[in-house]
């Protein structure tokens, strides 16, 4: 934890542009600015990542993401929609170990963010589906 990059832009030990903060969170611009105003949200609490939250945590932190996604669509008329990403494991595209969420303003369908999901559907019969869900479940 101490050599975690986001516990020092929490602390202030590495300097960071805040847009927001209170007890329980830091949002903060994204250095890469993938587009113009990516921001990101990080419980001040260090998890790792969604694995590692419990209810109260995830309210708290979730329970905060509308008021600043809401600040940044209103702060450009550009801005047309919001990916809001949180990545978990390296396999996941996660790079830092701190969660996160990602709030990513979108202009058009041109600009630098890209997401693709694959239309898989043709594959899965309700029984496959069932089975899924099924072992799903028994862990819940
Ligand atoms: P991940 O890939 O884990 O979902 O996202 C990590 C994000 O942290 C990346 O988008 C990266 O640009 C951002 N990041 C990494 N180091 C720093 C930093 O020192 N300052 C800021 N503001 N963002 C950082
Ligand atoms: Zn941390």
């Amino acid at each position: 934890m101490e050599e975690c990059i986001f516990c020092k832009i929490i602390t202030g030990e590495i300097p960071s542009t805040t847009v927001y903060e209170d007890e329980t969170i830091k949002a903060f611009l994204d250095i890469s600015q993938t587009t113009p105003g990516h921001t990101l949200i990080v419980p001040k609490k260090h998890v790792a990542d969604i694995f590692e939250y419990d209810q109260t945590l995830a309210a708290e932190v979730f329970g905060r993401i509308p008021k600043i996604a809401r600040a940044i669509k209103n702060s450009d008329d550009s801005i047309k929609g919001m990916n809001i990403v949180n990545n978990n494991g390296a396999i996941a595209y996660q790079s830092v170990f701190h969660s996160h969420f990602h709030l990513i303003p979108r202009y058009s369908k041109k600009d630098d963010f890209k997401m693709v999901f694959t239309d898989n559907s043709a594959n899965y019969k309700q029984e496959k589906l069932n089975q899924i869900a099924a072992q799903i479940k028994k862990q819940l």
